[in-house]
């Protein structure tokens, strides 16, 4: 009697059991079903990948952003099949990524070629998932073609602009330099014109800085930025750089460390680095009347920090400040475009080396870069 009693309690459990098994079934097929679903229909090119980026399954946006018919036309053949050689790198990291690093995400930008030889550009997720104990990437593909040819035709536009403004802005910042130097040494010039024109020499210097970031900014999205490495004393560039500091005489420049060591670096690149985070430290933190220039040798690179004592950046700010155009207050009187820590962070990342800050409100900011030894 007992036994039968507990083989029903036994069935009873296994009905149990297998009403939820089957419950979970039908929701996994519920998941899966509606997953098919949204990958099919989906507007954006969908595509699942395996760890040596051969697509196991697309949608059909994708076989008709490729310029293909079928599903079949596509799937078993890789990614680098439909990337120009140029681009075939992008692959690579995406790869090294998600299978190397198992970065959860990856996003990147590249472009495709369709089948009539046309080139596609794309803005691409990757995400890893898990089946049946293999990892896959599944892969969102958004065409960015029009937006990609408006950002070049911009990009040629500031290119064009910025090289026809240089020439003659920096002729007038010389012309009116040496005016104001004329008619500072004239006893009985009207002071009022005299200030008008020095005003006049400021803003065009203003000027010229803004139109040196863009013309920058431009050879830089060209990809042309190329260094011209030499051995140099880094006390000859801190002073070059400061002399103009030196000669208003409302700031002192304190030295901290070896300046007389030597890096193998860009000159004149490195120059620009530095002159851009002085003259930050005088156009954001006006108050710091002492700027400190310190060098410290690291095991593997010289750390070059330039401190002011100033107001400080809050810190929600502090992760965008090497982003392009990132100002943290667009009104001030002396902001520029915005552009001046981006061009340092991309010199400094050409000579591999790192570039950071570290910012308290109410005590100061120490903007600081490393040259690899
Ligand atoms: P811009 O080229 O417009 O001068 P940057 O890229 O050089 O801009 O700097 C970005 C922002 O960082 C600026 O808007 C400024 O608010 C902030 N910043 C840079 N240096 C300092 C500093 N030493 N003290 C406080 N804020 C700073």
């Amino acid at each position: 009697m007992d036994n039968t009693k507990s083989l029903n309690n036994q069935i009873k459990k296994l009905k149990e059991e297998n009403r939820k098994l089957q419950s979970e079934l039908s929701e996994k097929k519920h998941g899966e079903n509606k997953f098919r679903t949204i990958f099919e229909t989906s507007k954006l090119g969908n595509k699942i990948i395996s760890p040596d980026l051969v697509i196991i399954e697309v949608n059909p946006a994708l076989v008709t952003l490729l310029g293909y018919k079928k599903k079949e036309d596509i799937i078993g053949t890789k990614i680098l099949d439909y990337s120009p050689e140029d681009h075939q790198k992008h692959w690579s990291i995406l790869q090294k990524e998600l299978w190397e690093k198992e970065t959860p995400y990856f996003n990147l930008e590249t472009c495709l070629c369709r089948k009539d030889g046309t080139i596609v550009w794309v803005h691409v997720t990757s995400v890893l998932f898990n089946d049946g104990g293999k990892t896959f990437g599944y892969t969102l593909l958004e065409d960015i073609t029009k937006q990609y040819k408006e950002k070049i035709k911009k990009e040629e536009f500031i290119s064009v602009a910025s090289h026809e403004l240089k020439t003659p802005i920096t002729t007038m910042k010389a012309s009116l330099q040496l005016m104001n130097r004329m008619i500072s040494n004239e006893k009985n010039f009207p002071s009022k014109i005299l200030k008008l024109s020095q005003e006049a020499e400021k803003y065009t210097s203003k000027l010229s800085h803004l139109v040196g970031d863009l013309l920058n900014l431009s050879n830089f999205e060209q990809g042309e930025m190329t260094l011209n490495k030499t051995k140099f004393k880094l006390s000859d560039l801190i002073d070059e750089c400061c002399s103009h500091i030196r000669f208003e005489g409302k700031y002192t420049i304190i030295h901290k460390g070896n300046h007389a060591i030597e890096v193998v670096a860009d000159k004149y690149k490195i120059d620009q680095v530095l002159v851009n985070l002085v003259n930050n430290a005088i156009k954001y933190a006006p108050e710091s009347t002492e700027i400190t220039i310190k060098v410290d040798s690291l095991k593997k690179a010289h750390r070059i920090s330039v401190i002011d004592t100033g107001k400080g950046i809050p810190a929600e700010n502090i992760p965008h400040l090497f982003e392009r155009y990132y100002q943290v207050n667009k009104r001030s009187k002396t902001a520029g475009l915005g552009l001046g820590l981006y061009i340092s962070a991309e010199i400094i990342r050409v000579h591999e080396g790192e570039i950071g800050v570290k910012s308290e409100l109410g005590k100061g900011s120490t903007f600081w870069f490393t040259i690899p030894k």
